[in-house]
This record gives structure tokens, sequence and C-alpha cells, in this order.
């Protein structure tokens, strides 16, 4: 299927589709001005994203579905259009006296079975798991009594972190990926090991965007897209929204593509280590 603007979303397991590329919403709060992510996601409606990601714990997911709710009513998008990604929680980063995370007893499959209760009240269409490892995703595929599968895996994907296992087991499975940070995050050393390079300073990468006249973030969106990975880029600049959003107009070759799986370097950009004592945690595990 050739990808077009207006048409681009893949299937899910349950039925539903999913737009190949999405609006990241992630902001350090701190020292993001009130207001940049409505524009933000206006911004990206109108160029043609039908696709957000977002979350109660960036912090501005009011501004997020502000912008969407002023789309609808100005007739640009109806409901519908729009596949809007959250993941709610009730308090956020509890901390105990000693100042350590506080962690809540976690019982993945009891969630599992909140969330399918969500779904079966209408209160979401589709709902997947994000930084699942295989064994996690296993807890929840074999648990008795399944109602609804998870239809997505939103885990860390780009041509420095391709996630061959992971992607495969998801493919079995009938679980799409959704490829974060697909640009290599906005390396913040408060959250991001920097240990990894500058992903779009790549030689390569950007030798394969001047040969089609695009930018290195253009040929890594590109790159998942063309392989049925789920992208979710983050701006919130005004013309980089619409320059990310710019991926339908040039393909990679087969030899392209094997090319950027081998930049594949095995090393993530999000650890998360402040949370790696958390029984849990799911990076301890390849994949
Ligand atoms: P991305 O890989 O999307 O990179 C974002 C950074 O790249 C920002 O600094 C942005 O700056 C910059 N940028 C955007 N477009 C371009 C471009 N064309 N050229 C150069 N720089 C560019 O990182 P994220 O880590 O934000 O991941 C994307 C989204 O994934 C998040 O926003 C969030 O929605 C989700 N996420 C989910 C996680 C999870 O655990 N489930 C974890 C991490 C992310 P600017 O805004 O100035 O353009």
């Amino acid at each position: 299927m050739a990808l077009t603007p207006k048409n681009h979303s893949i299937p899910l397991s349950d039925g539903n589709s999913i737009p190949l590329i999405g609006l990241g919403t992630y902001s350090n709060p701190q020292n993001t001005p009130k207001g940049t992510a409505l524009a933000a996601v206006k911004r990206a409606i109108e160029v043609g994203y039908r696709h957000i990601d977002g979350a109660l714990i960036y912090c501005n997911e009011d501004e997020v579905g502000q912008a969407i709710r002023e789309k609808i009513a100005d007739g640009t998008v109806k409901r519908e259009d729009i596949y809007y990604c959250g993941k709610p929680g009730d308090t956020f980063y509890p901390q105990d006296e000693n100042g350590k995370c506080a962690y809540h007893k976690t019982d993945l499959c009891a969630t599992w079975e909140a969330m399918e209760a969500c779904k079966d009240a209408g209160l979401a269409k589709s709902i997947g798991v994000s930084n699942f490892n295989k064994r996690q995703l296993e807890l929840i595929l074999n648990k008795p009594g399944l109602k609804h599968k998870p239809v997505t895996n939103q885990v860390e994907c780009h041509p420095y972190f391709t996630q061959p296992k992971l992607r495969e087991y998801c493919q079995e499975k009938n679980i799409v990926i959704v490829g974060y940070s697909p640009l290599g995050t906005n390396r913040d050393p408060s959250w991001v090991n920097l240990e990894c390079p500058p992903m779009l300073e790549d030689q390569l990468l950007t030798s394969i965007a001047k040969k089609y006249k695009k930018t290195t973030a253009q040929v890594c969106l590109r790159f998942n897209m063309q392989r049925g990975v789920v992208v979710i880029p983050k701006s919130f600049n005004l013309d980089r929204i619409k320059d990310n959003f710019q991926v339908f107009d040039f393909s990679l070759s087969e030899e392209e593509m094997k090319a950027i799986e081998g930049l594949n370097k095995n090393i993530r950009f999000v650890v998360l280590p402040f949370w790696a004592d958390h029984p849990e945690y799911p990076f301890h595990e390849e994949y």
C-alpha cells in the first residue's frame, strides 16, 4: 500500500486502525511556556496529523484536548478522525520519607483487567501497553480469562535502536509497535542516556537524506513507517511539525532500509535508571 498524507493508517488486531505518524507531546513542563502544546497540536492537525500521543504526566493534556476541541469546532476534523493515545495514573512520582521513589504494588494483570473494563465501558476504543518486554507481554497474553489483547506496545524505536527481537515477537502476536523517541530524543541529560551519539548527525542517515533532498529526521521517520512501525516525533516548533509530516513523497530502497537497520547500536536513549529497582522495571531483560 502506498502511504499518503490522507491514508497512512495500519490495522490493529481489535478492528480499529492507527495512523503511522503521530505528534509526540512530551516537553519538560518547567521550561515550556503555557500555550505551546496548544499551538503545536493545532498546527499538527492543520498540516495533516491525525494521531496525537499524550499523557496526563506530560502536564499539558488539557492544552492538547483544547487544541483537538478547537480543530473540531472550526470544522478541520471530526472527533472520529483523531487517534488520541493517553496514559492515565493517579499520583505523579510519589516518594517515601527518605525521598526514594515509592512504588505502587504492581500487578500488571490486574491493571490490564482495569484497562479492559475501560474499553468495555467505551472510555477507550483500543488498549495497549508501553515499555513492555517480552515476558510482560506474555504475562498478559497468557492471562486466564483474557478479554482483549493489547493492540500496541509503545517502546523506544529508531535507527539506533531498531528492536529486532521485540519487533519480531510483536509481529507474531499481531501487536503494533509504536516507536517513541523516533528522532533520538531531545537529549536532555536529566533523563536521556547520552552515551548514544546524536542520531540526527549520523553520516549514513545524512547522506541518504541528501540524496532525496529530505532532512535526516524525515529519513528516520520514513524508515520506521516503511517497516510498519508507528512513529510519534515530538516537535513544538511550527515549521518542524510540518516538515516531519512531509514523509510521503519519497521511499527508501530495500538496500537503504537494510543499511539503516545496520545502524542499530542496541543502546537505549531512554533507560530511566532511577526506576531500575522497580520489580517490573522492563529493561533488565534483553527484550
Ligand atoms: P523525539 O525523538 O520525537 O525528539 C524530539 C526532539 O527532537 C525535540 O527536542 C524536538 O525539538 C526535536 N525535533 C523535532 N523535529 C525535529 C527535526 N525535524 N529536526 C531536528 N530536531 C527535531 O523525542 P521524544 O523523546 O520526545 O519522543 C517522542 C514522543 O514519544 C514524546 O513526545 C512522547 O509523546 C512519547 N514518549 C513516550 C515514552 C514512553 O515511555 N511511553 C517515553 C518517551 C517519549 P522541537 O520541539 O524544538 O522541534
